[in-house]
């Protein structure tokens, strides 16, 4: 097991299960949430990880389908964990990439890009990129699910 925290250690949450994949996503909800131009990511299943105390982590639900609750330290305000329910799969949660660097084992390469068309720069890389709401749906569902049935 590995906890992680936010980096005034308030808020901490345990990972114990493997990473499935991680993305970047540049979205506005993401920007808004990661205050960055995008995202990144590393998903887990919602059985994989545990908040240690509810009380440490407020959540903003910023969207209802798929429903996602973001959760920030309650001291800090800053981003710890994700709660996605997606249709017909099992709940997921992302965990910031930089709240992993010390545990590189979980920390993932990123795998695509999404809502590639909301980004505020252009991407020096060469990932995969989608554009728009369903496209990148589509394609995030498309790496999820042979992950979840590894
Ligand atoms: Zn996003
Ligand atoms: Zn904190």
């Amino acid at each position: 097991m590995t906890t992680i925290s936010c980096d005034c250690g308030h808020a901490k949450v345990d990972v114990l299960g493997k990473p499935l994949l991680r993305i970047i996503c540049h979205c506005t909800l993401c920007q808004s949430f990661y205050q960055a131009p995008e995202g990144d990511p590393v998903i887990f299943k919602a059985s994989a990880v545990k908040v240690q105390n509810d009380e440490t982590v407020s959540y903003r639900r910023l969207r209802k389908s798929p429903a996602v609750d973001r959760g920030v330290c309650v001291k800090c305000s800053q981003p710890i964990v994700e709660f996605f329910a997606m249709p017909l799969l099992p709940d997921i949660v992302f965990i910031p990439g930089d709240r992993l660097i010390n545990h590189p084992e979980l920390l993932l390469d990123p795998a695509l890009r999404i809502f590639y068309d909301s980004r505020t720069e252009d991407a020096n890389d060469d990932l995969p990129r989608h554009e728009g709401y369903w496209q990148s749906q589509l394609a995030l569902t498309r790496r999820l699910i042979p992950a979840l049935l590894r």
